[in-house]
């Protein structure tokens, strides 16, 4: 067969996609390279060897990794925007996540949303979910993302209900290295951390996901009025509406380990009210109340400290990511060589794959 020649109908023969380091042959605009094939929306292409070495400049027909060629498995998860489908590459067999956005955007907004996506897409850190390529058509958004098994922290807190000291410190340092990324390498604040925004696998890692689609929510509010996400972890100073930094991810970032810790949210419901006036009154008690605190007599002093200082009501008294990394908290159980990967599928993957 003459090389660089098209060969539509090919069939590759791959290992199991757990097997497959997949960041060995997907390259960063989404095309994929196995070996000498060169695979993406056109079809499959060898390669020379030369190509192979030095790769050539990726031509905008090479950029996409086309929807056509994802076969949809299941639905794994729903938010308030929009599904989350497991899909399988027809090529390789990979498994991505595919997260499809009912949005209808006025022309003016589209501009953004496709930078917001640029930025998604950009981002390579071991600790942010890797976005590999989006698309807006008629009214939907579909955002291919890298698959995580284990789901979501917050699928997993359903199952565990708590998560001891030992592992959550694991996962925080995992979460702090996403953050640090995001904030000091990408000037990146994500704006909605939550449970269901850190997502797990079976090799024991965390990633962020969703920065991006809080800020395009945010900027067409009048129009994504699918959005009714949960405010639960927004900080004080984004709810009173003014200025907000990268200190407002930390603020949640405390409340999301205190109710990984306790197995609750930390501002508790009213009895009294329901919907709306529920809102109201968590927010004013964001706002206006002390902040939550890990009970020192469950927690060791370290953990309450690291709460403590994430949940300062003013943004410049929270540490940053970054001194937040060698707060004591973060080294307190490193000698036990804490396995996560066992941790997390011994609790059952909620989403093991087929
Ligand atoms: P909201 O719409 O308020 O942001 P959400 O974060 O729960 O809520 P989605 O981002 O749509 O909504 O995610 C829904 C669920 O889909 C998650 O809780 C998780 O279980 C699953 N999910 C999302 N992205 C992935 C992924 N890349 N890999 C595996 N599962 C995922
Ligand atoms: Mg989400």
């Amino acid at each position: 067969m003459k090389k660089g020649s098209l060969i539509p109908n090919l069939k590759l023969s791959l290992p199991p996609p757990d097997e497959i380091s997949f960041s060995k042959f997907l390259t960063q605009s989404g095309t994929f390279m196995v070996d000498d094939l060169l695979v993406n929306g056109d079809g499959v292409r060898i390669v020379t060897q030369s190509e192979v070495e030095a790769p050539p400049p990726i031509k905008p027909s090479d950029d996409q990794l086309s929807l056509a060629d994802l076969d949809t498995i299941k639905v794994i998860g729903k938010g308030n925007g929009g599904i989350v489908q497991l899909v399988q590459h027809k090529w390789t067999g990979q498994f991505f996540a595919l997260k499809v956005i009912q949005m209808n955007i006025e022309e003016s907004y589209r501009k953004l949303i496709a930078q917001e996506l640029k930025i998604n897409q950009s981002a390579q850190c071991p600790y942010v979910v890797v976005c590999y390529q989006s698309f807006y058509n008629n009214g939907v958004i579909s955002i291919i993302l890298e698959y995580m098994d284990g789901g979501s922290l917050l699928d997993f807190l359903k199952k565990v209900r708590t998560i001891p000291e030992p592992y959550l410190a694991a996962i925080c340092k995992q979460v702090l290295k996403g953050l640090l990324y995001l904030h000091h390498e990408k000037h990146i604040i994500h704006r909605d951390l939550k449970p269901s925004n850190l997502l797990i696998n079976h090799r024991g890692e965390v990633k962020i996901t969703d920065f991006g689609v809080s800020a395009i929510m945010d900027s067409t509010s009048g129009q994504a009025n699918t959005f009714l996400g949960t405010y639960n972890y927004m900080s004080p100073e984004r709810i009173v509406g003014g200025k907000y930094n990268s200190k407002s991810d930390i603020w949640s970032l405390g409340l999301v380990l205190l109710e990984c810790a306790t197995g609750q949210f930390p501002y508790s419901p009213s009895e009294q009210s329901e919907g709306w006036a529920n809102f109201y009154e968590l927010m004013e008690a964001i706002v206006e109340k002390p902040p939550p605190s890990a009970p020192s007599d469950h927690f060791s002093q370290e953990f309450s400290s690291f709460i403590s200082a994430c949940v300062q009501k003013e943004p410049k008294d929270r540490p940053s990511a970054h001194e937040l990394m060698t707060h004591p908290f973060i080294a307190l159980y490193e000698d036990l060589d804490i396995d996560l990967s066992s941790y997390f599928t011994s609790a059952g993957s909620p989403l093991a794959t087929l």
